[in-house]
């Protein structure tokens, strides 16, 4: 099995509320799409581990996710260790995608800065012959990066705007995190009435750009490279 597109959040809700819209397109145009969850959730100051399990399967059944795997790694304590590193590479050796998104380097969340660079680091080992897994080696060809702070610009968007209405129910599925005025657990970031809302500002926000109506962003180190600039405009 090969995967198009995957994913690797920090945590159980992280793909659906920054490249939800994305994955709920691609696997509409049929392509194979997974997310790998990097911890368990357990941290996060509502729900548990168990109830976050069942949350993030039900919005892989949403996305059409192919694979939704967890790595298990300690919430708050992502590192980056060479059982880390390795755990990442026999994944992506496993599924071979040929794209692969993550969370973007500067954040205010350790664990997302963590990700960031255990998948890179992971990336570019993968495709080292000597790292043995017992699996042909396998180094994806497109690294992308996503939840980007306010002053970078993305390299790219991708519309969503037909989409928005499946990321908005696979963020939806993740209920424990969510504002629910009957839950008696500590509020959060994500729990306040209008967290929905802000997530889908920036979303219109990155549309507005491109003249749509919603878009998810992502960046690239390197520039996007264009074989043919006229067939590009005019595919
Ligand atoms: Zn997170």
């Amino acid at each position: 099995m090969q995967l198009d597109f995957l994913v690797f959040g920090a945590h159980p809700d992280d793909a659906e509320l920054f490249v939800g819209g994305t994955l709920a397109k691609l696997s509409d145009l049929g392509y194979a799409t997974g997310v790998v969850d990097i911890t368990r959730g357990e941290l996060g100051t509502r729900g548990t581990a168990a109830v976050r399990g069942r949350e993030a399967r039900e919005a892989a059944r949403i996305l059409g996710l192919a694979v939704r795997e967890n790595l298990g790694l300690p919430d708050g304590g992502v590192s980056i260790t060479d059982a880390a590193r390795m755990r990442v590479i026999r994944l992506l050796r496993k599924y071979r995608p040929r794209v692969v998104a993550t969370h973007y380097w500067d954040d205010r969340h350790p664990d997302h800065v963590h990700t960031s660079r255990l998948v890179a680091e992971a990336v570019h080992h993968s495709g080292l012959a000597k790292i043995r897994t017992g699996q042909p080696r396998y180094r994806p060809p497109v690294l992308l990066f996503f939840k980007l702070p306010w002053n970078v610009a993305p390299s790219f968007v991708v519309d969503i705007g037909a989409w928005a209405g499946r990321r908005d129910a696979a963020i939806a599925a993740h209920r424990s995190q969510l504002y629910d005025p009957a839950s008696r657990e500590p509020s959060t970031n994500l729990s306040q009435p209008d967290f929905l809302d802000r997530v889908d500002s920036v979303h219109s926000y990155y549309g507005a750009i491109v003249r749509k109506g919603k878009a998810e962003a992502f960046y690239l180190k390197e520039p996007l490279e264009i074989g043919d600039p006229v067939a590009h405009f005019y595919p």
